[in-house]
């Protein structure tokens, strides 16, 4: 259901329909995407392995994370709020041969409707693109199976992570357009963490991504001074 705006930032989805053509063009806007989807796939499955489970991707955009967790036997439903990734998305199921069910709709929206029908819940680069990513997490909590698993990734919130994030990502590297992301919306660990518990989730594994500008490659590691993911039981 579209008209549900309860927790959306136009503007936020406004940026993501434009550059969605170039989703699945690995060299595009969507290349860091590209390189951390093995990395946060790798972790996902080795902590809730992915064959069988039902599986919901909030946030999936053009469904880099939704497809790759298909691929592994997962039964995947990928929702997002902004049409033309969703289409993108879509699309790609048909060079793909693969099966999600990509609907638009808020994470809200869909927790008042299917509470509890979720044996993982993914929800990747997304909570720093929302107005209040708080009541994500509560409907995080809502759709998953009690002892299933949740899976967070986010940017961190200080001077390293500006200068990285921001500065070098948008502005010396150009990996990012300039004004992907919002400093202020960026989320500390513990933020996240206790989020998470007024949730009613159990925090568990918490890993950096770090991005060697040098080689251009991420890789997993303990530090999680800027991009970083957490895993969560229901
Ligand atoms: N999770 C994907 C895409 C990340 S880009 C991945 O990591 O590969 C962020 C996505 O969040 C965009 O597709 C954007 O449209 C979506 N988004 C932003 N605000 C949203 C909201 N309130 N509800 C659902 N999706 C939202």
């Amino acid at each position: 259901m579209t008209t549900d705006t309860r927790n959306v930032d136009q503007a936020e989805i406004d940026k993501f329909d434009q550059l969605a053509s170039r989703w699945w063009d690995p060299k595009s806007e969507f290349r860091p995407l590209h390189e951390i989807n093995p990395l946060r796939l790798g972790w996902i499955n080795k902590l809730a392995p992915l064959p069988g489970k039902k599986v919901i991707d909030i946030g999936c955009g053009g469904g880099i994370l939704s497809e790759s967790m298909a691929v592994l036997g997962a039964d995947v439903t990928g929702i997002d709020m902004a049409p033309t990734p969703l289409q993108v998305a879509r699309l790609h199921l048909k060079e793909s041969g693969l099966q999600v069910d990509y609907q638009q709709i808020t994470a809200e929206r869909m927790a008042d409707k299917y509470a509890g029908e979720f044996d993982i819940v993914t929800c990747m680069e997304m909570l720093e693109h929302v107005p209040d990513p708080a009541s994500v997490l509560k409907a995080c909590a809502q759709l998953v199976k009690p002892g299933g698993m949740v899976f967070l990734s986010t940017i961190n919130r200080n001077p390293k992570s500006f200068i990285m994030a921001i500065l070098g990502a948008e502005y010396v590297l150009k990996l990012l357009p300039k004004g992907t992301h919002e400093y202020a919306k960026f989320i500390r660990p513990s933020e996240l963490a206790n989020w998470c518990r007024s949730a009613g989730l159990e925090t568990g594994d918490m890993t950096g991504m770090h991005y060697n500008p040098l080689t251009r490659r991420y890789t997993l590691n303990p530090n999680v001074d800027v991009n970083y993911l957490l895993s969560c039981r229901g």
